[in-house]
């Protein structure tokens, strides 16, 4: 019999296993405070409970992370986390230190079917949902690596895949993530990333707990954003900020709105007065990301001296707004990178999501003269 994974299970359905062991309900509660709060991985460990009943349900329940393949460390401290989930489709997490917190950034779908032009995650054809244990597993399996458990931790639904394309899923994630009695992350430390699923941000507004929501707007015209997140010719940046707008936010809540910075595409003057006039009456901050290059991606970031000049009229016009440096570039650990890649960029093996092993995810593109790669 194959045994029931419980990270990812919520408290009914450790209570159902409780159940159906005879066993008082009030178990249940003390194995969701150990598996998540306690994050034992053996139940030898829960003494708590008689040997008996251990015994039970080491038979008839697991506490398995996602299986780690390898990490990577960058030289500035970010970490890349390499996971193997069935059937052998790699996803990633990223741990990035910070002065005043530590971020850890998860997957939430292995691949993305959104296949934004500038993304790496999205040249690996979208093969399947993460699972609510999965999405917690990265959580458990990076603290566990750690050692000690961060006070300042902020999480970010922003490694590969569209969070509110896997609703049920991250909203089940989210609740145990949230939930004092497992990990206790407040909402306002958990912020999801969305491409623009309009229908998604609607149904998050009705949710009990609700995240900090990003949107990565990355255009200011439906002409260039429909060639830059196909997505767009179904909910164009009326409809997604429309969305934005009726978003139920919390005093001094903000929506983030991430704006990835493309040479020649999107980087102009007119662009960013183009963005302060879309962006009125949202209470928002911005997030300028330059683009991480990639032999993946056949685009280019603008210079230093774009983007401040870009930066500049947001600012001069009291829109707050943050330029994001890229970390963990040397392990292709920074926004966008994410591709089950087994080595750091430069190095010969490098194989995205390799082929030969059938997990999704196309050849590596031939580099041109001028280094973009061909479709
Ligand atoms: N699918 C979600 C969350 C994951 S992507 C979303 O798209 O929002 C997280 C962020 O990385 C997004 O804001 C995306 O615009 C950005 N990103 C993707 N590719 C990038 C690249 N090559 N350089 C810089 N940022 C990139
Ligand atoms: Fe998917 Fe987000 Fe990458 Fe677009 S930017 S392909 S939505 S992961």
């Amino acid at each position: 019999m194959t045994k029931t994974n419980l990270v990812g299970a919520g408290p009914e359905e450790i209570e159902a296993v409780v159940a159906e062991l005879g066993e008082p309900r009030y178990r249940a509660r003390q194995i969701y405070a150990g598996v998540y709060g306690r994050r034992r991985t053996s139940w030898d460990q829960f003494t708590e409970l008689s040997k008996t009943l251990r015994a039970r349900l080491a038979e008839r329940c697991a506490i398995d992370y996602p299986a780690l393949l390898r990490s990577f460390d960058s030289a500035d401290g970010t970490r890349r986390y390499l996971f193997e989930v069935p059937p052998r489709e790699r996803i990633e997490s990223v741990f990035i230190p910070e002065q005043k917190r530590d971020t850890f950034c998860v997957s939430t779908q292995v691949g993305c079917a959104v296949e934004c032009l500038f993304c790496v995650t999205g040249k690996i054809p979208m093969r399947r949902n993460l699972s609510a244990g999965e999405i917690v597993g990265q959580v458990l399996a990076l603290q566990a690596d750690r050692g000690t458990v961060s006070k300042r931790l902020n999480l970010v639904l922003m490694g590969m895949g569209e969070p509110l394309l896997n609703f049920d899923h991250v909203m089940k994630a989210i609740r145990i993530l949230t939930d004092p009695d497992a990990f206790s992350i407040s909402p306002r430390r958990i912020t999801l990333s969305t491409a623009g699923v309009v229908p998604g941000i609607e149904r998050l507004a009705l949710e009990p707990v609700i995240p900090n929501l990003a949107i990565s707007l990355n255009a200011t015209t439906d002409e260039v954003r429909d060639t830059l997140i196909p997505i767009n010719r179904k909910w164009n940046i009326a409809t997604l900020l429309g969305a934005c707008r009726n978003f139920p936010l919390e005093r001094r809540r903000r929506i983030t709105v991430e704006y990835v910075l493309i040479a020649g595409v999107n980087d102009t003057d007119e662009d960013a007065s183009r963005l302060v006039k879309l962006l009125r009456g949202l209470r928002k901050k911005v997030n300028l990301i330059p683009l991480n290059a990639d032999p993946w991606v056949p685009l280019r970031p603008p210079s230093e001296e774009r983007v401040a000049a870009f930066r500049k009229i947001l600012l001069d016009c009291r829109i707050t707004a943050y330029v994001r440096r890229p970390r963990g570039n040397d392990i292709s650990a920074a926004c966008g990178m994410l591709a089950g890649r087994l080595t750091p960029p430069g190095s010969q093996e490098e194989t995205p999501q390799a082929p030969e092993s059938n997990r999704g995810g196309a050849e590596r593109p031939e580099a041109a003269a001028d280094g973009i790669p061909r479709p």
